[in-house]
């Protein structure tokens, strides 16, 4: 039971709250919900009241919340060493480029920023240098997909292909185009799942003729559209994709920013599909999102152009938060953590028992389609399962309220507009036990069962 003193203290807060904090992505709210701690997959919010966080926040606490190891090794590097330029080196961003190789199972060099959104603006600078650098300077244009995500500054949400976060602030970048996404549920090119050609991947194929071969620079793309509404291409697709990019002489630049890390059931999320990318950008799961960090890995041979001494021809770019020693060394924790209680693995098992849970959910008439990959669900809402009429906003935010209201946090895709808004999103973090996974899929189905009446 609270005491006056501690409801005058909250009041206090939400007052503060209202004249000061602008919230991310959300209408101005006069009710804002104040969460104080974290533990496993648990938050608790300033009323006492606990819920199960089956979004890992944003798709990023991967090993869960309150891991006092990771504060530690926080609090040791800032008394050590708390910042130094990367210009120059320190000894986390050098252990942790090592540490991503090895994840990466390749030969990369590691470029630290502190976003998702910073680590594709980096692979698209990057890009274009290297081919200024290598005779090829006409090669700006960068193809995506529509329902993407690859994040909110001027280029990045120029890659994006929803449209919804783009409306009243265009233009963004130059030189971004989209392709129809391999959605093979509401199929762009009529085609029935497991009976097509992969016209959506043709359709990239297409796109650089038509645009112009010498004008295309790269084609970026997440393993599976997660934000954009948890859609898994077919299995051959990125092979595909790998395949048009080596003949058409466009470097292939994969999002690793929510797969990676574990999230897929794999280090990283193109090695489902046995594809070798370009370029890798990486963030949330790589610190668990304890600390802001990413990464662009750059395949050694793109680095060749850059190398040359005393020229102006190495890469111009700098942060100054980018590859912090401290988001450094907490990504290392997190890396150790992750291998150490094997939860890529766990991640992996947890996924598949998910997906067999959620497949009774097919019999109810709002459901018009189930799609995981990893520890990743997307649940399709439709009006009708024969129209695939998109269920409604209302019906959505009435789910997801429902969630809410039984202390069980689930997300959406897109921002609120119907027909884009209609897949109910789950990525708890790998820590979630069975019991607790069995309380997110029950509660989703007496609430999906209930929006519907
Ligand atoms: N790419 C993908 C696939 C993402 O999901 C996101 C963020 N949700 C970003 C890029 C951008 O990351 P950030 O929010 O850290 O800028």
């Amino acid at each position: 039971v609270s005491t006056t003193k501690e409801n005058n203290e909250k009041e206090e807060l939400l007052d503060k709250d209202r004249a000061h904090l602008w919230h991310h992505m959300s209408p101005h709210n006069d009710h804002p919900h104040v969460f104080v701690e974290g533990k496993s997959s648990w938050i608790k919010d300033i009323d006492g009241n606990n819920y199960l966080d089956g979004m890992s926040g944003l798709w990023c606490v991967n090993i869960g919340h309150g891991r006092e190891e990771v504060a530690r090794v926080a609090a040791a590097q800032m008394s050590k060493l708390a910042f130094a330029p990367l210009s120059q080196s320190h000894v986390p961003a050098i252990e942790l480029s090592a540490m991503l190789n090895e994840w990466l199972q390749g030969d990369y060099k590691i470029f630290f920023s502190n976003s998702g959104s910073d680590a594709n603006e980096v692979a698209f600078k990057i890009a274009r240098q290297y081919f200024a650098q290598t005779g090829k300077g006409t090669k700006y244009k960068f193809i995506s997909r529509y329902r993407a995500y690859h994040g909110n500054s001027m280029g990045a949400m120029g890659a994006t292909g929803q449209a919804e976060r783009k409306v009243k602030y265009e233009p963004g970048g130059e030189g971004f185009k989209h392709a129809p996404p391999p959605y093979c549920y509401r199929c762009p090119f009529g085609q029935e799942k497991g009976h097509c050609k992969m016209e959506c991947a043709q359709a990239i194929d297409e796109m650089i003729e038509w645009e112009g071969e010498e004008t295309v620079a790269g084609v970026i793309l997440e393993p599976v559209i997660t934000g954009g509404g948890v859609i898994v291409p077919p299995p051959e697709y990125l092979k595909e994709i790998r395949e048009i990019c080596d003949r058409r002489n466009v470097l292939l630049i994969v999002d690793e920013v929510i797969c990676g890390f574990g999230r897929s059931g794999e280090k990283f999320g193109h090695q489902n599909f046995g594809v070798e990318p370009d370029i890798v950008s990486m963030a949330k799961g790589m610190t668990s999102a304890y600390a802001p960090l990413s990464a662009t890995a750059v395949s050694s041979h793109i680095y060749e152009p850059f190398k040359e001494k005393g020229k102006t021809n190495h890469f111009r770019h700098v942060n100054t938060f980018g590859g912090n020693p401290v988001s450094c060394a907490i990504a290392l924790k997190n890396l150790e953590i992750l291998e150490r209680e094997q939860l890529i693995k766990q991640a992996k098992d947890k996924g598949k028992y998910v997906t067999e849970r959620l497949a009774g959910l097919t019999e109810l008439s709002l459901v018009g389609d189930v799609r995981t990959f990893g520890l990743i669900a997307g649940i399709e809402l439709v009006e009708d399962k024969k129209t695939k009429v998109p269920a409604s906003p209302e019906k959505v935010a009435n789910v997801l309220a429902m969630c809410k209201k039984q202390n069980i946090l689930i997300g959406k895709n897109g921002d609120t507009v119907p027909h884009h808004n209609n897949v109910i999103t789950v990525a708890p973090p790998f820590v979630t036990t069975k019991e607790e996974l069995d309380l997110i899929v029950e509660t989703l189905y007496v609430s999906i069962k209930n929006a519907n009446k």
